[in-house]
């Protein structure tokens, strides 16, 4: 019996072409090869490499990643957002015109409480448990310490700062989606970071873990896969060969990959891989910004979000990153330092720390986002052996691992481990959500 499993099996491995080495790329890849399918991954860069969002992220792996951007009332903050060039969320004027569909998309998307309770719902199975299969995978991959599991200290300057927050709906959609926290009192706050200023009088500690350098971690799962047999190719990918409905290889500036499926996971720059398949969707960049001090004293002793900022701080052996900021601008238009110098200026304002100015770096990168906050994950429209697995925003790195086994189950014409409706790649386009389902 177990032969015969085992002969099935094989005769149903296929050679799967994913591309980009993300975070989104390398667990898929991993999760691939786990099932017995020759994989090769086309990546340009170095996995892990700077250039990509998942090497300077906040690592943040939780539960509680369940609320969207985008809520009821956001609308009427938007004139801030326009005036002020280095605030939390900024929209520069001269890249309006390009980003006003996808803004318009995202308003919407918050517009209503029904909208966001169904987006958190939506997003619940992709990070209920992404700390927990984090935590194997890094064991897989050998670097377990790369994980921290002690939770995430959230401080406001008052408790109705707390109840406010997200408009009011943070803790709402938190509570529908089965999240649990602790709340701190302005003592209890102390006890656990002395070094806290004062002006923090209430507290929370939410679930989940963290992983204090999402680079090394990228780099860490790449090599286990490539230990698993799959094969690294260094190249960019820049569309498809195919007959009828079906590709027939991956075509790459260093010749084409045959292929039986392919899954495109090259982060923002999906869109026009998407659109070769079949996909037109509505991607852009949310350019984020990372500051990592590697010689400060004392060092803080949680991963910490300072609320009225508002930013992450992750503390590790590596030093302190922080990270934030959301700056709707064009992929290519050059950093605007001035958002890290806000994100450093602010945190070393919050604790009673000194740090060494020559270790302090700088990065920013660009979160891949769709205007629902939902991510893409299903098969394309034209090209129907290829799959969609990108779009992840600002929770790529904690949703990683469900859209692996999702991806992997959609490949396998396996049910998915949940229901993929909302991360549809038609959902941005009228006449892609009227095609019947039969079609798909
Ligand atoms: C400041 C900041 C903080 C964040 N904090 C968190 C957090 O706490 N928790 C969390 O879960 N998420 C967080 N995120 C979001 C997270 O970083 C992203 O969602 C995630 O990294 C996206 O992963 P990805 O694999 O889709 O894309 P990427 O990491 O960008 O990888 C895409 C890869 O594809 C490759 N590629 C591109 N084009 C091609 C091509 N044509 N051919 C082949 N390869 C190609 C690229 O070289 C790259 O390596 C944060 C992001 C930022 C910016």
């Amino acid at each position: 019996m177990a032969i015969d499993h085992h002969k099935q099996n094989m005769a149903n491995t296929k050679h799967i072409v994913v591309i980009g080495a993300g975070i989104v790329g390398a667990v898929t890849g991993l999760e691939l090869a786990r099932r017995g399918h020759r994989v090769t991954i086309i990546e340009p860069g170095e996995p892990g490499g700077e250039h990509a969002a998942s090497y300077g992220n906040g690592g943040w792996l939780s539960p509680s990643l369940v609320v969207p951007l985008s809520l009821p009332g956001l609308w009427r903050k938007l004139p801030r957002y326009l005036l002020d060039p280095v605030g939390p969320l900024t929209i520069r004027w001269c890249h309006l015109p390009r980003l006003a569909p996808w803004l318009i998309r995202f308003l919407l998307a918050g517009f209503s409480a029904r909208r966001v309770e169904k987006t958190a719902l939506a997003l619940h199975p992709l990070v209920a448990d992404c700390h927990l299969r984090h935590d194997e995978l890094a064991a897989e991959a050998g670097v377990s310490d790369l994980i921290e599991r002690k939770g995430q200290l959230q401080v406001y300057r008052t408790r109705a700062d707390f109840e406010a927050e997200g408009m009011g709906m943070t803790w709402y959609l938190r509570r529908l989606t089965g999240c649990t926290w602790t709340e701190l009192n302005a003592e209890e706050i102390r006890r656990r970071e002395p070094a806290l200023d004062s002006r923090y009088t209430f507290g929370v500690v939410l679930d989940g873990y963290n992983c204090v350098k999402p680079g090394l971690y990228v780099a860490a799962l790449v090599r286990r896969a490539l230990s698993l047999g799959v094969e690294l190719k260094r190249a960019r990918a820049l569309g498809f060969r195919s007959e009828s409905d079906r590709v027939t290889a991956v075509v790459t500036d260093d010749g084409d990959v045959v292929c039986d499926d392919v899954v495109i996971s090259a982060g923002i720059h999906s869109k026009a891989l998407a659109a070769a398949a079949g996909d037109r969707v509505s991607l852009e960049a949310e350019r984020g910004y990372h500051v990592e001090i590697s010689d400060m004293d004392p060092l803080p002793r949680n991963r910490l979000l300072l609320m009225d900022g508002p930013m992450a701080n992750t503390p590790s052996r590596f030093g302190l990153r922080i990270t934030g900021h959301v700056e709707f601008s064009h992929l290519n238009e050059p950093a605007d330092w001035r958002h890290a110098e806000v994100l450093k200026k602010f945190t070393v304002g919050a604790y009673r720390l000194t740090h060494n100015p020559d270790r302090v770096r700088f990065w920013m990168g660009a979160r891949p986002s769709t205007p629902d906050y939902l991510p893409v994950i299903g098969r394309a429209s034209r090209l129907s052996n290829v799959i969609h697995a990108f779009g992840h925003g600002h929770i790529g790195v904690a949703s990683s691992p469900n859209t692996a086994r999702a991806v992997a189950d959609i490949i396998e014409n396996r049910p998915p481990p949940f229901e993929l409706a909302p991360y549809s790649p038609r959902r941005f386009s009228l006449l892609g959500r009227l095609r019947p389902i039969a079609a798909r």
